[in-house]
């Protein structure tokens, strides 16, 4: 593996210089005021990033992962019913979490490479008279098949049901790269990561809590000690942790959020919708096909790209890591062998995704795949070139 080739798996990102400086820092008393002029702000950004003017923004030294469990421990009971569909890998493992944690799951099983079913959700709650059901859990980008799902329409079908379930979001591979909007679609928690849209190393669970989330939690009886958010509330307030925070990602988070707010998020959505298409165009070019099922569903942020019956398609990626020192990202579960995927999120510009769809190429050229050199890169070049203005990624 090369360090000087950015990497193309959906997570960890690409991080920016300025960004590695500001977590390498010194040591400093995180008891101290200085802490809080790191922690506020940062809480302050992260909330405009969700489009929320109320949530409660919580940092826990962990990963998307722990952002789940901190959503379910601090709402909901033993026993509880929530309603998920299962369309990937991610919320496969988020509903793995709520069994094992004891919920009750009704999942709705979705092909991989489909988008959450809201029709379906909408009368399954319609028949849920007794109002059994909890939560609903939507993963907003399934980062292992390359599929957005529409959130807004998940939310029209809880109402439309009137339904008074909340409605808790994995947005890990979104946030920071994709329009998300907390309030506008009444997500209840939202939660993602540090390495993913945010440029920063893995190591922070970034959640978002409504007001009716909160509320849950004083009736909620699941176990939970280190993801209380009753005691990182009553921390923050007093400028400080419960415990040992990671003060180095937090510093890092003020600022990464900083330069995304600088770029402003229609910018930096408007980067991404740019830079994934042109990586779309290339997937074209090659006569090959996306794992996402319809063009509506298509991801920003990772494109999970078939490849033809028999081949297997883990072999790109590991010819890719061993001849030309560049990361893919590997199939996972049921389309494990059968996609391979290019992550375009964070620190991505339209020349890096030039290299990454170059180096693509040959791999698969190398390997027998009836792709011709440069049918990829040119037809990603003729989007670039003629496409929407390019508003590159700070350095
Ligand atoms: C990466 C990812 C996760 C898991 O996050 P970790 O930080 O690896 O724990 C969860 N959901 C989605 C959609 C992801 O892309």
């Amino acid at each position: 593996m090369s360090f000087q080739n950015p990497v193309f798996i959906p997570g960890p990102t690409n991080i920016p210089e300025a960004i590695r400086k500001a977590v390498d820092m010194p040591t400093i008393d995180h008891r101290s005021p200085l802490f809080g002029q790191m922690l506020h702000p940062a809480r302050e950004n992260v909330r405009k990033v969700l489009k929320s003017d109320t949530a409660e923004i919580f940092f826990f030294p962990s990963t998307g992962t722990g952002g789940w469990e901190t959503a379910l421990t601090n709402t909901l009971s033993p026993g509880d019913k929530v309603l998920a569909a299962r369309n990937g890998m991610f919320s496969h493992r988020w509903i793995d979490m709520c069994q094992r944690h004891g919920l009750n799951v009704e999942v709705v099983p979705a092909a991989w490479g489909e988008g959450i079913p809201a029709d379906r959700f909408e009368e399954i709650l319609s028949a849920d008279k007794g109002h059994e059901i909890k939560v609903v859990l939507a993963t907003h980008n399934e980062t292992a098949t390359g599929v957005r799902s529409d959130i807004a329409a998940v939310r029209r079908a809880i109402d439309a049901a009137k339904h008074p379930a909340m409605l808790f979001v994995d947005g890990v591979s979104s946030i920071g790269s994709m329009d998300f909007r907390m309030d506008e679609w009444g997500v209840d928690i939202a939660v993602t990561g540090s390495q993913k849209g945010f440029m920063l190393p893995a190591g922070l669970a970034i959640v978002g809590f409504s007001e009716k989330a909160k509320k849950a939690g004083e009736t909620a009886t699941l176990p939970r000690t280190f993801f209380d958010i009753r005691d990182m509330e009553k921390s923050y307030a007093a400028n400080g942790y419960p415990y040992t925070p990671a003060v180095g990602l937090l510093n890092g988070l003020k600022l990464s959020t900083d330069m995304l707010l600088a770029e402003g998020l229609d910018n930096v959505f408007a980067r991404h919708h740019r830079i994934a298409e042109g990586v779309r165009q290339a997937v074209h070019g090659w006569g090959l096909s996306l794992c996402a099922a319809s063009p509506d569903l298509y991801s920003d942020t990772v494109s999970a790209i078939r490849t033809p019956q028999g081949f297997n398609a883990t072999d790109i990626v590991a010819r890719a890591a061993k001849e030309y020192g560049i990361a893919f990202g590997t199939g996972l579960g049921e389309v494990a062998g059968k996609v391979f995927r290019i992550g375009h999120l964070g620190s991505m510009t339209d020349v890096m995704a030039l290299s990454g769809i170059a180096a693509a190429e040959m791999v698969m050229a190398d390997l027998g795949l009836p792709v011709r050199l440069g049918s990829g890169v040119a037809a990603a070049q003729e989007y670039y070139r003629h496409g929407a203005p390019a508003k590159q990624a700070a350095a």
